[in-house]
Order: C-alpha cells, then structure tokens, then sequence
C-alpha cells in the first residue's frame, strides 16, 4: 500500500520520510471513546459546555469514537430561495435537513436560525444545534453579498443549540484576520458578559476546494480511488454543491471496488473502470459544463457592480406608473442603455454569461 501512495505521490513522495521532531507522537491526544473525559472534561469549561460536547461525541453513528460527523447546510438568506434545492425542492422544507442528519446518524446538523428555529421544538432535543450567525445576505438592491450577522448567541442559547457558528469569507476582501473577527465577535455587548475571563483553546476549520474541472486530480491508480473534496469534486459556482458530488463519487468508487474485489484485481488497469464510471456521471458533467465560472466571473466586475444597477434602474422606470405610454418609455430607454453601455462590450459581457450558465 504505501509503494502505491509513493507513486501517487511522484516527486512529493519525500513527504512521507518527513520526520516531525517539534512534537513527539506519544504527546499527541488522539481521538478515542474517552475523548470528551481525557481532553475536554480537564480543562475549565463550564459543565454546560462539556454536556454539550458529550452529547455531541455521543450522538450518531460516530458515536464515542472521538470522531465527528456534522450535516452543514447553508439555506436560506444567504444562498437565496433557488440556489441550492432547486432539484430537490423537499429540502426548501428545514424538517427535511434537520431529518437528514437525524436519520443519516450525524452527531450535529449545522445551519441557519431560521432553519434550525423552525423546526427547534420538535427537534433541538434529538441531535444536536449547532446555529450558524453570520451569511451573506443577499436581500439588498443591487445584490451585493457581505457577511451579516443574524443570529445571537442568545437566540442559539435559548433555541437550545450546542453551539454557534460563523464564516469567515468576507475576512480576505476586508483584510481582517481571524483573531480580529474573534476579538470583534467576543466584545459583542451581546457576547462580552459571556465569555468574560474566558480563554481561547483551540481553533478548526474545513477547507473548500474550489479549483473546479480543471483542477480534478487523478482519479485512480493502482490501490487506490480519489473521491469527493479530495479529488476536487466541488461546484462552488451557482449551486455551491459538495456533499451530492461526494456521495455520488464514493458511490462509483464503491461499485468499482465490487467489481475488483470479484476479480481480487486492484491495479490501476482494473480500478480505470472508476474513471470511465466517472466520466459519464453528474459530477463530472457539471464540473465540465461550468468550467468557465470562476475565470469569467472574476473578468466580469460589471455583472456585480454596474449591470444590476443599470437593469434595475430601466426596470423601475418602465414598470412605474405615470401616464406616459410604454413604447414612449421602451424608446427612451433603449437609448439610456445604449449611450450608458457599450453596445460591444454589453454583447460580449452576455456571451460572457452565456458560458457561466449553460
Ligand atoms: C462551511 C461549509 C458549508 C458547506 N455547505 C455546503 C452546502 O450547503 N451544500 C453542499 O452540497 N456542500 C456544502 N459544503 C461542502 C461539503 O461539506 C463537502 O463537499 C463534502 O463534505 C465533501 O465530502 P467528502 O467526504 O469528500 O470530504 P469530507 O466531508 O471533508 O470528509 C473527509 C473526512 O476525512 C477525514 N480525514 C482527513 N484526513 C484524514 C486522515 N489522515 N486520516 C483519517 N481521516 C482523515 C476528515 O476528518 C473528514 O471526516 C460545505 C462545506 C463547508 C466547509
């Protein structure tokens, strides 16, 4: 096995000699039934906090083994009504993404005030809240994004939540770092009288990698199959989609491994049925139908800045009422819009789009 992964890892391979010296193995505290008792339960959280933590490392089909598994779905405000759940509109419904991280055996299911308020009292008592404060929000004219906080510890708190929540994408353009969003968020009035003499201990955070079709690594070799986050598989356009990709990537991988187990062959000849697998699947497909998203959308400024406030301005004047006919208004404003644009740049900008969306 280990051959294997040097190959995979080519030139890199040298990583795998890499001896840390800093930090002895046997100081490390791993993972392990008695996780929250050996790691959490010595330190000064209040009793609250470590019935909390208990309850989450004791919940689901992880349960106790030191190791979690939280269901994170962003819905709501922040990714606008059709953003994500278009094709499967149960799940505009919160029960449903409460439900399935409930019956998938998660230990926590993270989301927004409004998802997780609307179901708390049927719900907050089976698995455990985690409410996530901040989204972008995208109710102002023109649609602009930042992060907003909507949610307070409080309502978490009193929602019956384990935890909170927050992103951190909005930092980078404002040139903030986590330590300045931290210190912000704890002298919240809001948030001041509750962790007042308290201590940071520990930070964590999960990587979203974004590279799309041109970024996929190789998928398979001899012993061994890439799937999910790991092989790149990540729609971060439009539909900021992960978990689907995933499931169905490690789906594929999984009817290959069938299929080499029978023929107890696990070269990369055999386990290239994986590839073609994942050739012809949605994941693949829509990675390579939205390839161009991120490169146009950074080239594209005006879609973001100048467009939405032209369109919405011609809009508004055409849809009010004042007397004056429509085709005296349609005339006019065709002529707004070609001496405040131009009519080349706004034709390429839409061939620009047409390859963002189709
Ligand atoms: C904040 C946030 C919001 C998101 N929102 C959405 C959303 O609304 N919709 C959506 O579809 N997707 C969303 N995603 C993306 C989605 O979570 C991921 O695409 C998906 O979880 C990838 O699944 P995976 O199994 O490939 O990887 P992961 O879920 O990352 O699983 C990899 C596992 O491997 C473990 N691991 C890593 N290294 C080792 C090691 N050396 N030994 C043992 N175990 C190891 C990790 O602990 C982890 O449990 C979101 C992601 C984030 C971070």
């Amino acid at each position: 096995m280990i051959d294997t992964i040097r190959k995979q890892l080519g030139e890199r391979a040298s990583l795998l000699d890499y001896k840390a010296t800093g930090v002895a193995a046997s100081m490390l505290h791993l993972p392990g039934p008695d996780f929250v008792d050996r790691v959490f339960v010595p330190s000064d959280r209040p009793s609250a906090v470590l019935r909390n933590l208990s309850w989450m490392f004791g919940t689901g089909r992880l349960a106790n083994t030191g190791y979690l598994s939280i269901l994170p779905v962003d819905q709501g405000i922040e990714h606008s009504g059709a953003a994500s759940f278009s094709p499967n509109p149960e799940y505009f419904d919160p029960v449903n993404i409460v439900k399935l991280a409930h019956e998938g055996g998660c230990n926590a299911v993270a989301s927004t005030l409004g998802v997780l308020g609307a179901v708390a009292r049927e719900y907050a008592h089976r698995i455990p809240f985690i409410v996530k404060l901040n989204h972008n929000e995208l109710l102002t004219y023109p649609a602009t994004y930042d992060e907003t906080v909507f949610a307070s510890v409080k309502q978490a708190f009193e929602m019956g939540a384990v935890g909170v929540g927050a992103t951190i994408k909005s930092m980078l353009e404002h040139k903030l770092n986590p330590n300045d969003v931290l210190e912000a968020f704890k002298n919240h009035p809001t948030v001041a009288p509750l962790v007042r003499d308290g201590e940071q201990k520990e930070y964590s955070a999960h990587l979203i990698p974004d590279g799309g079709y041109k970024k996929l690594s190789k998928m398979s070799g001899d012993h061994v199959m890439v799937v999910g986050d790991a092989a790149g598989f990540v729609n971060a356009t439009l539909f900021h989609e992960g978990t689907n990709l995933a499931m169905e990537t490690g789906k594929l991988a999984g009817e290959t491994a069938v299929e080499a187990f029978k023929k107890k062959d696990y070269s990369a000849v055999s386990l290239s049925l994986f590839d073609t697998k994942i050739k012809n699947s949605f994941p693949m497909k829509d990675l390579k139908q939205f390839k161009n998203t991120g490169e146009t959308l950074e080239h594209s400024p005006k879609m973001f800045e100048k467009y939405p406030v032209l369109f919405g301005d011609l809009v508004s004047e055409l849809f009010t009422v004042d007397g004056e006919p429509k085709w005296n208004k349609e005339k006019r404003l065709i002529g707004k819009l070609l001496t405040s644009e131009n009519p080349f740049s706004l034709l390429k900008t839409m061939m620009d789009m047409r390859r963002v969306i189709i």
